[in-house]
């Protein structure tokens, strides 16, 4: 194979690790963020049961109030009883009383109703708090993790550079020139191998003679269909019997 030959496929590969060592220097910070808003979830509903928490004291609150009050009045009631000079007013006053009595007895159920929902959610929050700590743990260890990837993926890809620099030194200014023609239309993908007579880049068949020609590998051969640089990969001897030293 020619030098130039083998430092483009050289270069190819550079090339191509290159472009994977970038995509993983610019996905991460995307996972990272994604972490971000997997905790951001968790702490939205912390945040919501906390208010839910909030809503249910206060209501609490006002029951008791109400309820106090009631129970003031009924005591009025019951200091009154004492005072009244008719049967009449009596009744009345044994009427007010009932309702004041029911009054409570509702107002101790709803009471009661506003603890059991307070038990409950206390166990809510307590399960979110875990939930989110959990979450909190588990991203902080793969934050760590994504931060030394970015860092070790930074530095290959400096190294990427340098040796591409290295090698692009040793290929002739029209090798290279034809490598970044090709790389500049075909995504990057400059070098192709031709294997069982195919470019097995773009899958087109090539000429019978330009294969033989290809699997030389002596001189820069481009595919007719694609155009990039073909090379052939497999011992010229073993697969093909023209150059197997059988004909003159
Ligand atoms: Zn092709």
């Amino acid at each position: 194979m020619t030098p130039d030959l083998q430092h483009l496929i050289e270069l190819q590969e550079l090339d191509l690790a290159a472009e994977r060592q970038r995509r993983r220097v610019t996905d991460i910070p995307v996972l990272q963020a994604a972490l971000d808003a997997r905790l951001a979830d968790r702490t939205a509903v912390v945040d919501e049961v906390k208010a839910r928490i909030a809503a249910s004291q206060a209501a609490r609150r006002d029951i008791e109030r109400d309820l106090a009050a009631v129970q003031a009045r009924l005591s009025k009631f019951k200091n009154q009883l004492m005072e009244v000079k008719t049967n009449k007013e009596y009744q009345a006053m044994q009427k007010e009383m009932t309702v004041a009595e029911q009054e409570i007895s509702d107002q101790e159920t709803r009471l009661l109703e506003r603890m059991e929902e307070a038990d409950a959610l206390a166990a809510e929050l307590k399960e979110a708090e875990a939930a989110l700590k959990a979450e909190r743990s588990e991203t902080e260890g793969v934050r760590r993790a994504l931060d030394s990837e970015r860092e070790q993926v930074a530095a290959e890809l400096e190294r990427t550079s340098t040796e591409r620099a290295r090698v692009a030194a040793q290929i002739s200014r029209e090798a290279l020139a034809i490598f970044a023609r090709v790389a500049h239309g075909r995504k990057g993908v400059a070098v192709a191998e031709a294997r069982d007579g195919l470019c097995t880049v773009c899958h087109v068949r090539l000429r019978p003679q330009m294969f033989n020609e290809v699997r030389r590998n002596a001189s820069i051969l481009q595919c007719d269909s694609c155009t990039r640089i073909l090379y052939f990969a497999g011992s010229p001897s073993a697969t093909s019997p023209q150059e197997s030293g059988a004909q003159p």
